[in-house]
């Protein structure tokens, strides 16, 4: 009996340190860098995914239209100022252009 004990006890130990070994190294590797961490595991990856994207779009900085220096940054919703030379203009909410399909549907409509 005291022999089975001896043994079982043994072997978790050996199960319990393989598991920490496996995973300990996973874990501790693993970071979250995305600005989407705060979610956690809520909503799912996919709508997580978009939202990554949307919100290094909104970060980025762009091409001025007038003095074309990479200075435009994100004031509001649809709001796009340049630090150099002070422009604004209306554009996407997320990004100061449009995409290629949205821009296409425009050009057939006028
Ligand atoms: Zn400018």
């Amino acid at each position: 009996m005291h022999a089975i004990g001896k043994i079982f006890k043994y072997n978790s130990c050996k199960i319990h340190l393989s598991l920490k070994k496996r995973w300990g190294n996973k874990m501790s590797k693993k970071k979250k860098v995305s600005s989407t961490g705060r979610f956690g595991s809520r909503y799912g990856v996919k709508v997580r995914d978009s939202m990554k994207e949307i919100e290094e779009a909104k970060r980025e900085e762009y091409e001025c239209p007038r003095c074309n220096h990479e200075q435009v940054e994100r004031e509001s919703t649809g709001i796009w100022a340049c630090g150099r030379c002070g422009l604004k203009f209306a554009g996407g909410a997320y990004k100061p252009q449009l995409g290629k399909k949205i821009k296409r549907v425009i050009e057939e409509e006028e």
